[in-house]
């Protein structure tokens, strides 16, 4: 396909001569075409795709011309199987038919192999303490384990600290029923 540039030429629709002629490009904006000039007319107007594309006159005078449109985006790439294969190939090593449930009770090993109610068979790539990745089929995973014995957690609680209103520099205006903006937030 020919690369449209500045000075070349190209097939558009001209606003005065209401026909689709051709056109020397003026300007580019990114692989656009942003200006053109018509070589009929020798007018300067910004371009216009294929007729009709957006504001279609009324009067539809067809010039016998058929607007290119060979439009041929190939992006076939398939680089999801690659990911299917590989993971199928690293798991093909492993003990998949006695993996057990996934349990953050349970404490995993790195190439361990666990079955989680909503991934699928994965396998343990990495233990960070009491966190562990997991690479399943369609994704990887932070998972927790070693949770069994603990304790419940208590969540850290830090009481909200109240902001100290200092002295009153603040005129108090007229403009009083305003939507107070600190108001006391209640502790449930
Ligand atoms: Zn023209």
């Amino acid at each position: 396909m020919a690369t449209q540039k500045v000075g070349g030429e190209v097939d558009a629709y001209c606003t005065r001569c209401k026909l689709t002629l051709a056109h020397t490009i003026l300007a580019m904006v990114g692989t656009k075409i942003a200006r053109v000039r018509c070589n009929t007319c020798n007018g300067d107007h910004a371009y216009r795709g294929a007729p009709g594309a957006t504001d279609r006159p009324t009067s539809s005078s067809s010039s016998g011309s058929t607007p290119r449109a060979s439009r041929s985006s190939s992006s076939g790439t398939t680089k999801a199987e690659k990911i299917i294969i590989s993971f199928e190939e690293q798991l093909a090593g492993k003990d998949v038919a006695n993996a057990p449930r996934y349990s953050p009770k349970d404490t995993y090993a790195v190439d361990q192999v666990l079955q989680h109610p909503t991934f699928g068979v994965g396998f343990v790539t990495a233990v960070r303490g009491d966190k562990f990745d997991i690479t399943f089929r369609t994704d990887t995973k932070t998972l927790v384990h070693g949770r069994g014995g603990a304790p419940t957690e208590k969540p850290a609680f830090s009481p909200p600290v109240r902001q100290a209103t200092g002295p009153a520099d603040k005129p108090q205006t007229a403009a009083a029923d305003a939507p107070a903006e600190d108001a006391p937030v209640s502790e449930g």
